[in-house]
């Protein structure tokens, strides 16, 4: 081994030190570095509409989610996902942000980033589960708590994140609404390449066609540390993906070998309780006992309903 070989090898020991691997026996490993990832609140969950507890919930309210985002979208091949990053946005101040659903008054989440989870195989991929189901694909839009000034001072506060995941199901055909991002994807094929996403995008056409409905739950995040920071919100309408399409993910590659199942194993639901919006649950639905802006999300009392 040469001298710059040695340099090199040298270098790139402190990024593999902090990477993380999906290998069954590597997820087993990963709270002997990051402590959170052995904890009670993790995700992703198994999530199952007869054992979900119906409320009528505020709906989940979405400013700026059909304005074509303005400025520099980076695209990102990070080893364990492709992200769409929208932080280092040009003009941060009008960034896509959220509220209503469960959050309290007066708190807004403001999109950060969003990346993709999927599989080598039709199969798998998807993070969570609903009903049995396994998607082939699980897309995750990160959103901050505007109280908080970034995103690592966010996974500091149990209200820090909120994030929207998105199932993907295979049809025949392409869904167009994919193509800003795909047409970049082959720029990211290797490790840590960036792009600048070439074509304008929103983030609504990547939403599913129904958005009224969705689980709620209290988790955390799926990759190291794990921090139990985020309230999830799953919707259970996918999105379409066609069989040709999600190929191009699959042509994405890590340091290893090619990049897919970047999913996490599924997590023990424990004390906790999910909550589904459901509108025609409110005939039922017992007020004076079961608070929607004071959800209890821990214990399981399911006295909201005689
Ligand atoms: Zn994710």
């Amino acid at each position: 081994m040469n001298i710059i070989k040695l340099i090199s090898l040298l270098m790139t020991i402190p990024l593999v030190t902090g990477h993380f691997r999906y290998r069954k026996r590597d997820q087993h490993k990963w709270h002997q570095k990051f402590k959170f990832c052995n904890g009670k609140r993790q995700s992703p969950i198994s999530l199952s509409s007869s054992k979900s507890i119906p409320v009528p919930l505020p709906a989940l309210e979405m400013i700026g989610y059909r304005n074509y985002l303005q400025g520099r979208l980076h695209l990102k091949n990070n080893g364990h996902s492709v992200a769409m990053s929208l932080h280092d946005h040009a003009s941060s101040q009008r960034l896509p942000y959220i509220f209503g659903a469960t959050f309290p008054e007066n708190e807004e989440y403001q999109v950060d980033h969003l990346h993709f989870h999927w599989g080598a195989k039709n199969s798998r991929g998807s993070e969570h589960m609903l009903n049995g189901v396994r998607y082939p694909m699980e897309m995750h839009i990160v959103h901050k708590n505007k109280a908080y000034s970034n995103l690592s001072d966010a996974l500091n506060h149990e209200d820090g994140l909120v994030v929207l995941g998105i199932f993907f199901q295979l049809q025949e055909e392409d869904n167009q609404s994919l193509y800003p991002i795909l047409n970049d994807l082959k720029k990211v094929q290797w490790l840590n390449k960036t792009t600048i996403l070439g074509i304008p995008i929103t983030l609504a056409s990547l939403l599913p066609r129904n958005t009224d409905i969705f689980y709620v739950y209290k988790g955390s995040l799926t990759t190291p540390p794990c921090n139990e920071v985020v309230t999830w919100i799953i919707f259970p309408t996918p999105v379409p993906i066609s069989f040709r399409q999600l190929n191009q993910f699959r042509f994405l590659h890590n340091e290893y070998k090619v990049l897919a199942d970047n999913y996490r194993q599924l997590q023990d639901l424990g004390m906790r309780i999910v909550y589904v919006r459901r509108l025609d649950s409110i005939r039922n639905y017992n007020e004076t006992i079961c608070n929607v802006t004071n959800l209890n999300w821990f214990n399981n009392n399911k006295s909201c309903f005689p």
